[in-house]
């Protein structure tokens, strides 16, 4: 098995996505349990425990995050940077890219029209 990254909804791996790192959870228990946690695979309770998910274990040898997960796309190993625990996830992204897509059909709008004036303009030159 390639390494592949766990995220739900991300499908990269080693093999598909050479160019990307893949990151295994972090051996410091409170870090991984916000790893698992960032990455919606377990749900953490009040008291810090991690109900894991059953089919589901970050301790499997093919669990991997990969680096499009982090802000600046690499790990940081300083705890308290914000890329310490990945961060950037399908579901974190819809806001932003319908944001992108509100621009991109206004910018439709506008460039059918500009299109078609062209060829009018071109003519009476
Ligand atoms: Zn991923």
């Amino acid at each position: 098995m390639p390494k592949s990254c766990c995220v739900p909804g991300c499908q990269t791996n080693k093999l598909k996505n050479p160019e990307l790192r893949y990151y295994c959870f972090p051996a410091k228990e409170s870090l991984r349990i916000k790893w698992i946690s960032a990455i919606h695979r377990a749900k953490v309770d009040d008291s810090g425990r991690v109900k894991h998910n059953k089919n589901w274990s970050p301790k499997s040898k093919s669990t991997y995050v990969c680096s499009l997960h982090f802000i600046s796309g690499r790990k940081e190993n300083f705890e308290k940077h914000p890329d310490a625990i990945p961060s950037k996830f399908p579901w974190t992204n819809i806001r932003s890219s319908s944001k992108i897509s509100k621009i991109n059909s206004c910018n439709d709008i506008v460039s059918p029209h500009l299109q078609l004036n062209l060829p009018e303009i071109s003519g009476k030159l």
